[in-house]
C-alpha cells in the first residue's frame, strides 16, 4: 500500500513524532526503488511537487490544520521533514547514477527547481571550495618574502619582450646559441623587423632588470618572480614554461662579499639556519665574476647519504646546486648609464635561481610535469 498523508486529529508531540516517523520511513522504502531517471522523476514529484506532492499535503494537513497552540510543535517537524525529503529525493537516483555527496545532491536538486521556473531560495546554496597555494607558487612566495625582509621590493615584467631586453641589453653576443630558434620561442612573421625589436617569450626574467634600471636610479634592492619560457620538450626535469625569481642591487661599494653574505643569509633563511654555501667560478653573460652557488644538501644534511640508501637528490655529494650569480658586468650597465649607473661609480650583483627545482627537492617530487598537469588530487596533498 502506498503511503498516504493521514488527517490529524491528535497534535500532541508525541502523536506528531509518530506520524512523522510514518512518513520518513515510507520516504527511505520508496526511495530504495527508484532504479532509473523515470522512476526518479516519478517520486521526486510525489514528494516534491506544489501540486498535491506529499509535503504540500503536510503542509495544507497538518500545519494549517493544527490549533493555533500546537501551531510551533507541528511547524518545527514540519520544516525538518522538508529538509530530509529533499535531501533524499537529491541523493536518490538520477540518470542511473547516485549522487556523490549532499552538494551534488542539492545541486541536481536545484536544477530541477531551476527548470520548473521556481527557485527555492530557502536551500542552502553550493558551497564553493576555497583554493590554495599551488606548491611553486607557495616556493615563489616564500623565497620573496625572504628578500623583501631585507628590503627588496618586487618587481615585475612582460612575458612577451623585445630581442633588445632579452638578449641585447643583457650583453648577449648575436651569435649567442641561447637566440638560437632552438632554444628561444619566437614570435612568427617578424623578419622584416630590426633584430633588437623582435618579440619573443622572454627565456629569464633578467630584462626586467633593465626595465627597472631605466626606471629607478640607483640605489636599487629588486626581487623579480616570473614565469619564462624556453623551447624545451616537457620531461621529468623541462618544461617549456617555468619560473624564476632573480634578484637585482645596485648601490655604491657593493662588493663580492656583499652577495656571499646576502645570498648565504638568504638560504639559511629559506632552508633552515644549519645549510652551508658554497660557490664556484661559473660563466653569465650578464655578470663578471659569475658563480654558481650550492647549498649543503638539507635532504641527507649533507652527508651525501640517507641511512644506508644513496641520496639521490645531491647525487650523494653533500651538495645541490641552488642559483646562478655574480656581479653586474660594467657592460650592462653601459645601457642604462644616462639614468644613473655609471659603472666607475656603481656596483651591483645578481642572482637568478629556479623555484620549480626547488619545490621538487623541497617537497620529494621526482617530476616536473606533475607540478604542470593541474591533477587536483595531486595539488591538493600541499594545501
Ligand atoms: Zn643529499
Amino acid at each position: 500500500m502506498a503511503y498516504t498523508v493521514p488527517k490529524l486529529k491528535d497534535f500532541s508531540p508525541a502523536a506528531l513524532d509518530k506520524a512523522a516517523e510514518k512518513l520518513l520511513a515510507a520516504l527511505d522504502k520508496e526511495a530504495a526503488e527508484v532504479k532509473t531517471e523515470s522512476d526518479w522523476k516519478i517520486f521526486r514529484d510525489r514528494w516534491l511537487a506544489r501540486k498535491n506532492g506529499i509535503l504540500t499535503q503536510v503542509n495544507g494537513g497538518w500545519l494549517k490544520a493544527a490549533p493555533r497552540d500546537a501551531k510551533r510543535e507541528v511547524g518545527l517537524r514540519v520544516n525538518e521533514l522538508k529538509g530530509r525529503v529533499e535531501t533524499t529525493v537529491g541523493l536518490t537516483v538520477r540518470k542511473g547514477e547516485p549522487a556523490r555527496d549532499i552538494a551534488k545532491a542539492k545541486q541536481w536538486l536545484g536544477d530541477e527547481v531551476a527548470e520548473g521556473n521556481r527557485l527555492d531560495i530557502t536551500l542552502p546554496g553550493v558551497r564553493r571550495a576555497l583554493g590554495a597555494e599551488h606548491p611553486v607558487i607557495k616556493t615563489m612566495n616564500e623565497m620573496v618574502g625572504v628578500f623583501r625582509n631585507l628590503g627588496y621590493s618586487v618587481q615585475e615584467g612582460p612575458e612577451i619582450e623585445t630581442d633588445y631586453y632579452n638578449f641585447e641589453s643583457l650583453n648577449f653576443p648575436p651569435n649567442h646559441p641561447a637566440r638560437d630558434m632552438q632554444d628561444t620561442l619566437f614570435i612568427a612573421n617578424q623578419e622584416s623587423k630590426l633584430l633588437r625589436e623582435r618579440l619573443l617569450l622572454r627565456t629569464h626574467t633578467s630584462p626586467v632588470q633593465i626595465r627597472t634600471m631605466e626606471e629607478m636610479k640607483p640605489p636599487i634592492r629588486i626581487v623579480i618572480p616570473g614565469k619564462v619560457h624556453r623551447n624545451d620538450p616537457p620531461d621529468a626535469s623541462h618544461s617549456p614554461m617555468f619560473h624564476q625569481i632573480e634578484g637585482l642591487a645596485v648601490d655604491t661599494n657593493i662588493t663580492f662579499g656583499d652577495l656571499k653574505g646576502t645570498l648565504d643569509h638568504a638560504m639559511k633563511a629559506f632552508f633552515g639556519s644549519s645549510v652551508k654555501t658554497s660557490f664556484r667560478p661559473s660563466f653569465f653573460p650578464f655578470t663578471e665574476p659569475s658563480a654558481e652557488m650550492m647549498v649543503s644538501c638539507f635532504i641527507c644534511g649533507g652527508s651525501g647519504r640517507r641511512g644506508s640508501e644513496p641520496c639521490r637528490p645531491c647525487k650523494q655529494t653533500g651538495w645541490i646546486e641552488i642559483l646562478g650569480c655574480g656581479m653586474v658586468d660594467p657592460n650592462v650597465f653601459e645601457f642604462v648609464k644616462e639614468n644613473g649607473y655609471d659603472s666607475r661609480k656603481v656596483s651591483g650583483f645578481a642572482f637568478g635561481m629556479g623555484p620549480d627545482r626547488i619545490a621538487l627537492l623541497k617537497y620529494g617530487v621526482d617530476d616536473l610535469q606533475l607540478f604542470f598537469q593541474n591533477d587536483v588530487r595531486f595539488l591538493r596533498q600541499f594545501a
